[in-house]
């Protein structure tokens, strides 16, 4: 009996110990993927097999083949485990479309939603009616209202079929310039495969990225999205306040790291902190007032016209002008937000930045929060980059120092990285997995 009560004493101790570490969201989600993936598979079937009665000859046949190539990439990412099944994600954003559906009968019924492993704000959706929403998305905005008004932007997209669009037009030009989608060959030859993706990755920046085309679409995009958006029961001006934080988005952070939270970090028992790990490269180069220059066109670039689009918005809607502060975000979620905050370093692990996945744990420790979870991805991310010193490709997975590129702290940081020795990076690697070992335990 009283061995029965110390074994689940220890038990309870035990559990509530590891209670005390957030525990990553599961990717044991084979069966939900195969699933998944046989939906996916016969949908995009039936609409080639759509495509070719609607279209034919030549566009005909390469639209099938964009088309293909398209459900073949994605499939990857699929099977990559770019994408969460089983998270507290889905019942909320399916709940949100629900309720944007509600007055909009123009919203489609059979959308598919997919949890993407990504710490960008973004959200995209494929011309099946899969529905992508990146876990970023919770990072960056403050409140669910925010969240719906993103989704509602894309189901402007998704509505007036902007990317089938886009694509027919590509195809239609590519009449007289042959050029790229003749390069996408079915193949399985290995040589004309990374010719193949060549091709293929310069036919889906025509497809996704800047151009007056898109930026028309965008600006559609918007105006339909408000529309839904209003005629929902969010609050209207949460619209213009989610597009105004996407524009200050920025993926390496510009929190300085400190000197003393390197020597807190890495003066370990077995290995004293030296000094000269911190020994940078000529500053002189470095050009502050430049490098914030070059900060504000970037965050222009990477989200063109976001300025000009919420103008524009302003004008058809002039109820949008009054600028009204962001909602108080609800319970619900603050606990979405912690997850997606849990979950940016086995995001950045996932997508193998191991440069950056350091860099932000050092940040969260700095600001003392959840140690040992941190502590514990320190150790798994070092191992990672001692891995990849040893085999000599250190520079897939961290920056190399740009002067002119990059802030101070981050610039510190690269250093910082690229003086440690091989040995030294193995000896943080243990004694921070060494650490998670002892998180377990306790
Ligand atoms: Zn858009």
């Amino acid at each position: 009996m009283t061995r029965k009560l110390i074994i689940l004493g220890y038990f309870l101790f035990s559990i509530m110990g590891i209670a005390q570490v957030y525990k990553p969201i599961d990717t044991a989600d084979y069966l939900q993927r195969k699933a998944f993936l046989y939906n996916f598979n016969a949908h995009s079937e039936a609409f080639i097999k759509g495509l070719r009665s609607q279209y034919s000859g030549r566009t005909s046949s390469e639209l099938s083949k964009i088309y293909k190539q398209l459900g073949t990439d994605f499939e990857g990412k699929v099977k990559n485990k770019d994408f969460v099944f089983k998270s507290e994600f889905d019942a909320v954003i399916k709940s949100l479309i629900e309720r944007l559906r509600k007055n909009n009968p123009r919203v489609p019924k059979d959308l598919k939603i997919l949890i993407a492993r990504d710490n960008t704000p973004n959200a995209y959706c494929l011309a099946d009616g899969t529905f992508v929403i990146n876990m970023g998305l919770y990072n960056w905005l403050d409140n669910e209202e925010q969240v719906a008004a993103v989704i509602s932007h894309e189901l402007g997209h998704q509505i007036d079929e902007h990317t089938p669009k886009m694509i027919l037009s590509i195809v239609e030009q590519n009449k007289q310039d042959k050029s790229t989608v003749q390069d996408i060959n079915e193949t399985t030859d290995s040589k004309s495969l990374s010719r193949n993706q060549k091709a293929f990755d310069i036919l889906k920046d025509r497809i996704y990225k800047e151009g007056v085309e898109k930026r028309k679409q965008e600006m559609q995009a918007d105006s339909l999205g408000y529309v839904i958006f209003k005629n929902s029961d969010f609050k209207k001006n949460e619209f213009v306040n989610a597009l105004q934080k996407l524009q200050t988005f920025d993926t390496i952070s510009s929190r300085e790291l400190k000197v003393e939270t390197y020597k807190k970090l890495f003066d370990l028992p077995k290995q004293s902190f030296k000094e000269k790990w911190l020994k940078k490269e000529d500053f002189s180069l470095y050009n502050y007032n430049f490098y914030k220059e070059k900060l504000n066109k970037d965050s222009l670039a990477s989200h063109p016209e976001m300025v000009r689009r919420i103008e524009r918005l302003e004008k058809i809607f002039p109820e949008l002008k009054a600028f009204i502060d962001p909602e108080k975000p609800s319970e619900a979620y603050m606990l979405l937000k912690k997850t997606a905050k849990m979950e940016i370093l086995p995001n950045y692990f996932h997508s193998e930045d191991y440069g950056v996945g350091i860099y932000t744990a050092m940040q969260f420790l700095q600001d003392g929060e959840e140690e040992k979870y941190y502590k514990s991805w320190l150790g798994k991310y070092f191992a990672k980059i001692y891995e990849a010193r040893k085999n000599y490709n250190l520079n897939r997975y961290l920056d190399r120092i740009e002067s002119k590129n990059q802030s101070e702290s981050y610039q510190q940081f690269l250093n910082f990285m690229w003086n440690l020795s091989l040995d030294e990076i193995k000896n943080i690697a243990d004694f921070y997995k060494a650490n998670e070992t002892l998180a377990k335990v306790n």
